[in-house]
């Protein structure tokens, strides 16, 4: 249970403003099967929804979901073959097993409770650790600081994770940014996928790109050139970004009215 609270309560974050009337639609959360037919991500990550969604199984090579009753396991194909690929690939090296978190609802779109993003397929939940979820917090965000969970493996598993050709981005503590900024070599090529974001202590966040079979799947703005260890990672740690996150909080469950899904989407509910 601890891990799944936590995972709302750290995607809560991911982008875009609170879309209070979306996350209010169950129409989405009912959904129990995906549609029928060629798979497709429909508009933005928070923003959208998804046509023929594969389900990732509960467990398999280097992998287990947790969390199953939350039926939040269904994905883009291209993000299923993402977790199968990575959870392989950390079983070769001997990285550990890889705890599998919320993907999408079977149709995609907006979810009652945690997430603003998650939306179209592309986005999921994975733990830092091999360690038991319940403790695998790997930063004390009280504290602003790393606790001892956090070894060389785990930045092993972070590289393997980012450096997919698939991935987009993935949305990591911020405190975990700024170890690896001192820690590696600068212009580290995967480390400029690595984005501060709050939350984020016990799992990382990995959204992928818009796959070549899907053209109503909305892209991200391209990532900023370079590693990103400069003044923008500087700003988490400022007044400014305590301030925001304070703001933030407040502003969560009365924000204005939800962003409209694309057209689609409603074809995607009525199938
Ligand atoms: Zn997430």
């Amino acid at each position: 249970m601890v891990l799944g609270s936590l995972l709302l309560a750290a995607c809560v974050a991911v982008s875009g403003g609170r879309a209070r009337g979306a996350v209010n639609d169950r129409r989405w959360n009912a959904q129990t099967v995906p549609t029928r037919g060629p798979a497709g991500a429909v508009g933005d990550y928070a923003n959208g929804c998804l046509e023929g969604a594969a389900a990732l199984p509960a467990k398999g090579r280097g992998y287990r979901v947790s969390q199953i009753f939350r039926h939040r396991f269904f994905g883009h194909p291209a993000l299923i073959a993402y977790i199968r690929r990575l959870a392989q690939t950390l079983d070769r090296k001997h990285l550990g097993l890889l705890t599998v978190g919320d993907l999408a609802q079977p149709r995609g779109g907006p979810t009652p409770t945690g997430h603003r993003s998650h939306q179209s397929g592309l986005d999921a939940d994975l733990g830092y650790t091999a360690g038991s979820p319940a403790t695998a917090f790997v930063v004390d965000v009280a504290k602003g600081r790393l606790t001892p969970l956090w070894n060389a493996k785990v930045i092993r598993r972070l590289e393997v994770a980012a450096s997919d050709p698939a991935v987009d981005r993935v949305f990591v503590n911020p405190v975990i940014k700024r170890e690896l900024c001192a820690r590696l070599p600068s212009g580290t090529p995967w480390l400029g996928r690595l984005r501060p974001w709050w939350g984020h202590q016990d799992h990382f966040h990995v959204r992928l790109q818009c796959p070549s079979d899907s053209p109503a799947c909305q892209r991200q703005k391209a990532l900023p050139v370079g590693d990103g260890c400069d003044q923008s990672l500087d700003w988490w740690f400022t007044a400014d970004a305590r301030a925001t996150q304070e703001d933030r909080q407040r502003a969560i469950g009365d924000a204005p009215a939800a962003p409209v899904l694309p057209p689609r989407c409603e074809e995607v509910l009525r199938q």
